[in-house]
């Protein structure tokens, strides 16, 4: 295409971290306060930017309000004043580093580091073995997590998957090779879908993601339809599809899978318009679906990021408009700076009906607001009454017992409720819905689905 956006040269991708970032210059635009919370917090939690981010998303007049300096850069916020306070005391008295590390990690631990059974109840077993890197929690849909693709060109301030990047969780989680997953599909025919996550698995070389991705091409799995990718490197890194060296081969990539009969999806993960405001990033969109793979939007509702529905229809606007499919809306999960970060259910309806209704049909494929809970995705319907009760309908859109999916129930309606495990049952008869992670047989289900 001629009129198609090309850089004027290859850019090089490079880390911004709390190592170097005082070597930016952009570091000085920063005002002193919001420096010193990054040095602190950064301790805590995990900081990773890039240049790109920097240059090209954030408006640096508009500090500390900018939704992408909120999203990539540590806020104050983000730790409780207590723990803020003993780190920022401990840095202004030189403490050692072991009285720094336990401060650390003790706060590290009050943050709820493995939300919804995620290490314990997904993990499969091949012939009694747990299967590494791989997650199984509802029937079609199997996560890959590829051990080269565990990091991202930039890290979410809100991210669940902090643990990891703190180096908290042992990576030998991830999976090193693809041959037991291979034969894990062969003996579940049930699955339909593998998703490749991480991390962000567009940080891996494409001849690396070729290896992962070769075996499930040229294994006879039939059932195998559709391969997805969820990434946020459109987001942060668009020159992996534009510019890399490699950029090319893994728009081949997808392509050898589209001829082998798959599908592609590309589950891009966007957290507010801008990111879809620039050359590169618009390119990327165009050059991956020209390879016949499909770009779908998901991202959840961050409060100082993206909390207003007219920032979701525009983003679903200009992702319409550039051929993305919109798909999920999450509310953010209960781990890690979620104080800083949450948005009471409520709310989080209430924007995703004002930007549903701001969009036509084509963008109104999205679904949402949808809580990735224990028991599965649970999707807010609404806030209505029953037995002149306030009540929050609800229904499973995922859930590990299958049965249960699309079938309405209630919650008690409390306007600051954030989370799932706050709610409970209006009804005895919702309480079947409302599953524990040490139940996982519920004799109430076999009679509800009955
Ligand atoms: C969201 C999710 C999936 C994918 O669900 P879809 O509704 O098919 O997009 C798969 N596994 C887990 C654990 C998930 O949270
Ligand atoms: S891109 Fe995804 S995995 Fe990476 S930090 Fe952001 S939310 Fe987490």
């Amino acid at each position: 295409m001629s009129n198609a956006f090309r850089p004027s040269r290859p850019v090089k991708y490079r880390a911004v971290t709390r190592q170097n970032v005082k070597r930016t210059r952009e570091w000085t635009l920063i005002p002193r306060d919001l420096r010193k919370a990054i040095e602190i917090v950064s301790l805590v939690l995990p900081f990773r930017t890039n240049e790109y981010v920097m240059r090209d998303l954030i408006d640096w007049s508009n500090l500390p309000d900018d939704p992408i300096f909120q999203l990539t850069f540590p806020q104050r916020g983000m730790l409780e004043p207590e723990s803020y306070d003993r780190i920022a005391g401990l840095m202004r008295g030189g403490a050692p580093k072991d009285e720094m590390d336990a401060a650390v990690s003790g706060i590290r631990l009050g943050l709820n580091p493995h939300p919804a059974g995620q290490m314990t109840h997904n993990v499969p077993t091949l012939d009694g073995r747990p299967l590494k890197g791989v997650q199984h929690k509802y029937d079609q849909t199997v996560l890959f997590f590829p051990s080269r693709g565990q990091t991202c060109h930039a890290y979410c301030t809100f991210c669940f998957r902090w643990p990891q990047f703190v180096g908290m969780d042992d990576m030998t989680f991830a999976g090193k090779e693809i041959g037991p997953l291979v034969e894990y599909l062969k003996r579940n025919p049930q699955i339909s879908d593998v998703i490749f996550t991480g991390g962000d698995p567009m940080i891996m070389r494409t001849q690396v993601f070729r290896e992962y991705v070769e075996p499930l091409l040229t294994s006879g799995l039939d059932s195998l339809r559709t391969i997805r990718i969820g990434t946020k490197a459109i987001g942060y890194w668009p020159q992996r599809f534009v510019s890399d060296a490699d950029a090319d081969d893994l728009l081949r990539t997808f392509e050898r899978i589209i001829r082998a009969r798959k599908n592609v999806a590309i589950m891009g993960h966007f957290s507010h318009p801008v990111e879809l405001s620039t050359p590169v990033a618009r390119e990327a969109i165009r050059r991956i679906r020209s390879t016949g793979a499909n770009v779908y939007m998901q991202s959840p509702v961050i409060r100082h990021v993206n909390d207003s529905s007219d920032t979701w229809a525009k983003l679903w606007r200009r992702g319409v408009k550039l051929g993305c499919i919109p798909y999920y809306m999450f509310v953010e999960r209960n781990t890690g700076a979620r104080n800083y970060f949450e948005v009471p259910l409520a709310r989080v309806w209430k924007i995703f009906q004002g930007a549903y209704q701001q969009v036509s049909g084509v963008g109104r494929t999205v679904r949402g607001p949808s809580m990735s809970a224990f028991p599965g995705k649970v999707h807010i319907l609404g806030i209505t009454e029953i037995d002149r009760r306030p009540a929050f309908m609800l229904e499973y859109l995922q859930c590990r017992d299958g049965r249960l999916a699309r079938t309405p129930f209630f919650a008690k309606f409390d306007p600051e409720i954030t989370w799932f495990n706050d709610l409970e049952p209006l009804r005895e008869s919702d309480r079947p819905f409302f599953l524990e992670p040490d139940s996982e047989t519920n004799p109430n289900v076999d009679s509800l689905a009955s």
